[in-house]
């Protein structure tokens, strides 16, 4: 049985291309590249090639304020704890009650130390309103954290626009975004449309890279401090030997990802809308989570099947070898539905019916047939056995 691969928003195949040129620094390159003799300089510039490559496809000028780190949750966490840090005289933060968990549970963690948190609300299509960011800002502002594109719905955020609102606001503010599920779907440009954003967090395993490396781009004059210490690399502020493979890595997936924004807005996009539609036509009940927001990304798509357990349908998928993700936190080991879609005021038992597909540039129309094919049969027959569908009427039992 051949596997479809379509949870590509968890993490992505390693591409050819990103193997082929990391090969040489994991077998006969592989000295530290802080060492003096001569077969260090390798991969010590191998790594500052790397540098001006990432920050090429990300429109920096500049490269020095790209750091490489061992992941997106990582960068996050050096954004915001770098950012507290160095700020003492500021203790309010704002980030959304959507971000991935690695700026969520820091926000917690914040106000548990005696930090005023908010958390902006979404709407019921995920989104967010410049109005409740405005009203939120204040003197004691620190930082602001949104996301450019949520990981469960692909619902994209105005990041652009907010940045602008709270810097005509206070410049002093720093305006952090998690761009892990943004750079390579959509446009990512630190010198256009996001040039008030001073730190911005990446991970290498959604754009075909490995997992465990990432990025953090700090924009030069932030009033922001190292977070890990404990040796000179990356020029003190991210100490740590190099992983100089997975940052070689990186830049290839960089590179390839943004080459590729293109075929994510056409054919990927044409994918997804496909499957969209005829699922709709297909399956009564369905309801796609974050359909109503002005923008979504072109790979995503997050379902609410009402009747059915999402657990249960990632099992019957797996079954027919296809690889998707439920909705709710299931998955991750917790019973508590999705914050994101609780956020949303998403019905619980369409929360606990939510399945997030999504697509790569590896997925073709034959992965999307195959979905067509099984996923409205495995439905049908989860819901003979469910108390709350209506298989007389085929309607969710009120
Ligand atoms: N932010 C977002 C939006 C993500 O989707 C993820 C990964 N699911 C992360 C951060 C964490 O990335 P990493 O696995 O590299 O720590």
């Amino acid at each position: 049985m051949t596997t479809i691969y379509v949870d590509n928003n968890a993490t992505t195949a390693i591409a050819p291309e990103v193997l082929e040129v990391m090969q040489p620094y994991l077998t006969s390159d592989y000295f530290n590249p802080s060492s003096m003799y001569a077969a260090a300089r390798s991969p010590a510039q191998a790594i500052q090639k790397a540098r001006n490559t990432v920050a090429r496809c990300l429109g920096v000028v500049g490269p020095e304020q790209i750091l490489f780190t061992g992941s997106a949750t990582e960068s996050n966490n050096a954004a915001l704890f770098g950012s507290v840090q160095a700020n003492p005289d500021r203790r309010h933060v704002i980030t959304t009650s959507v971000e991935h968990p690695s700026v969520l549970e820091i926000g917690k963690e914040l106000a548990r130390r005696g930090f005023d948190v908010t958390f902006l609300p979404v709407d019921k299509n995920g989104e967010l309103n410049v109005d409740d960011l405005i009203r939120a800002l204040d003197k004691n502002t620190l930082i602001v954290s949104i996301m450019m594109a949520n990981n469960e719905t692909g619902v994209c955020y105005p990041v652009d626009e907010f940045a602008r609102v709270i810097k005509e606001t206070d410049p002093a503010i720093i305006v952090h975004t998690d761009a892990t599920q943004a750079v390579g779907k959509i446009p990512v440009n630190l010198s256009t449309d996001l040039k008030h954003v001073d730190l911005l967090s990446f991970s290498g395993h959604k754009i075909h890279a490995p997992k465990g490396v990432g990025a953090l781009f700090v924009r030069q004059g932030t009033r922001w401090r190292p977070f890990i210490l404990g040796g000179h690399q990356e020029k003190g502020r991210r100490a740590g030997t190099e992983n100089v493979p997975y940052i070689v890595g990186l830049a290839k997936a960089c590179e390839l990802a943004v080459a590729g924004v293109a075929d994510e807005q056409t054919r990927i996009r044409g994918l997804r809308d496909r499957l969209e539609k005829t699922l709709v036509e297909l399956i009564p009940g369905l309801e796609v989570n974050g359909s109503g927001a002005l923008s979504r990304l072109p790979n995503t798509l997050n379902i609410a099947i009402h009747g059915v357990e999402g657990e249960a349908i990632l099992y019957e998928l797996s079954r027919h070898g296809i690889c998707a993700s439920s909705g709710s936190a299931c998955t991750s080991g917790t019973l508590d539905p999705s914050h994101v879609l609780k956020a949303m005021q998403v019905p619980f038992t369409a929360i606990h019916g939510s399945l997030r597909i999504s697509l790569s540039r590896y997925n073709d129309a034959r992965d999307i047939d195959k979905i067509i094919e099984v996923l409205p049969e495995i439905i049908t027959d989860l819901r003979k056995l469910s108390p709350y569908w209506d298989n007389e009427q085929n309607c969710f039992k009120l």
